[in-house]
């Protein structure tokens, strides 16, 4: 089998050079584990935390052993009773094409009639942080006035469907024009934070969202922060979901120099990690699943071919490569 290590952690954004594909050939299944072929894999930007060699809320990888990520694939092998052969799973074993692991971190697919690459993002984790987010932390309610950032991404784009769902004004944070696109036709007011100052950004946001923001699903940080600071309403609540314009930062990032206005506008600014919410899974699922396999809920992929581009597509969502969730198909 093949899978990727990391030959160092880096400092700023990954070299390339730094993902190493390496062959091994898999011992015998030891009791309780099961075999594995991958056919999807996920990309994500946490993953870039786990490359800093320090313990955030997930171990950072080991270096020169097997990386590790969300997948899709088929039982091909079992030595454990609670899964058969020919079952669709999914599992952490990413980054490699066959994956050997114990049966306990595996789950069979829910039989509900979508594309089984759904549970590595709309139906997986990027969906239930969206949900999550919103409904749990921000305490997104009908007739909120809502701004979402990288709201074209994995996690953006379901926040602002769920937002427009209940009622609220949605304004989207994206970059390039094909995602604007796409996040108007979904009834959201579309803003691009490209070449834009903070100052001019918020002024943007202020004529797609006259009356303020009472909720921010923050996924960016960097003058995308400090843009929405400046339009909150009193009370407005912002769930920081993440700051992907830091993560590869080789010194800290200043904070905005405006972050007073929460005290102004008594505004409320709470992180999560979306696993310390796991239990209420099954209620996203229920709620969210019949709605994507009727149509009703718009995602989008973005998909590489190959274990070969797992790197760059991994490294292309620093670039706004991706429009909905970036996805590794193998063969
Ligand atoms: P996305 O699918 O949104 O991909 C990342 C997107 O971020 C890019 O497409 C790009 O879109 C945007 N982006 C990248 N760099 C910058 C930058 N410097 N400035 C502005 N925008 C940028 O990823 P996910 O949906 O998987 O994740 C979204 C966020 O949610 C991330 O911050 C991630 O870390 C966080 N997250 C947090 C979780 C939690 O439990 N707290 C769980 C899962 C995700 P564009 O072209 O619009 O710039």
């Amino acid at each position: 089998s093949q899978f990727y290590t990391l030959t160092d952690y880096p400092n700023g954004l990954p070299d390339r050079a730094l993902f190493t594909l390496e062959t091994q050939t898999l011992p015998e299944l030891a009791e309780g584990e099961v075999r594995i072929r991958n056919r999807w894999l996920s990309v994500d930007p946490y993953m870039r935390g786990r490359m800093s060699g320090v313990r955030t809320y997930v171990e950072p990888f080991d270096i020169g052993k097997p990386m590790e990520g969300g997948a899709i694939g088929e039982v091909i092998e079992t030595n454990d009773s609670s899964l058969n052969v020919g079952d669709n799973v999914s599992h952490m074993g990413g980054w490699r094409d066959i994956a050997q692991l114990p049966a306990q971190g595996v789950t069979v697919l829910p039989d509900i009639d979508v594309p089984e690459q759904a549970y590595l993002g709309v139906l997986g984790m990027p969906g239930m942080t969206a949900w999550t987010g919103l409904n749990v932390i921000a305490e997104c309610k009908p007739g909120d006035n809502v701004l979402v950032s990288a709201a074209s991404g994995a996690v953006g784009s379901l926040v602002v469907q769920l937002a427009k769902a209940k009622g609220c004004h949605v304004v989207g944070i994206a970059g390039a024009s094909h995602k604007l696109a796409w996040l108007e036709s979904l009834g959201v007011e579309p803003v691009s934070y490209r070449e834009r100052t903070a100052q001019e950004l918020s002024d943007t946001i202020k004529l797609a969202s006259p009356n303020g923001i009472d909720v921010y699903y923050e996924n960016v940080g960097g003058i995308c922060l400090e843009a929405a600071l400046n339009q909150l309403n009193e009370g407005a609540r912002i769930a920081v979901c993440g700051m992907i314009e830091s993560y590869n930062a080789k010194t800290p990032v200043p904070g905005p120099s405006n972050l007073a206005q929460l005290v102004v506008r008594k505004a409320k600014m709470q992180g999560f990690i979306v696993t310390d919410h796991w239990q209420h899974y099954p209620d996203f699922l229920k709620e969210i699943a019949p709605q994507v396999a009727a149509g009703k809920l718009d995602y989008k992929e973005t998909v590489k071919d190959g274990l070969e581009s797992t790197p760059d597509a991994f490294l292309e969502l620093f670039e706004g490569g991706n429009i909905g969730k970036m996805l590794v198909k193998l063969d």
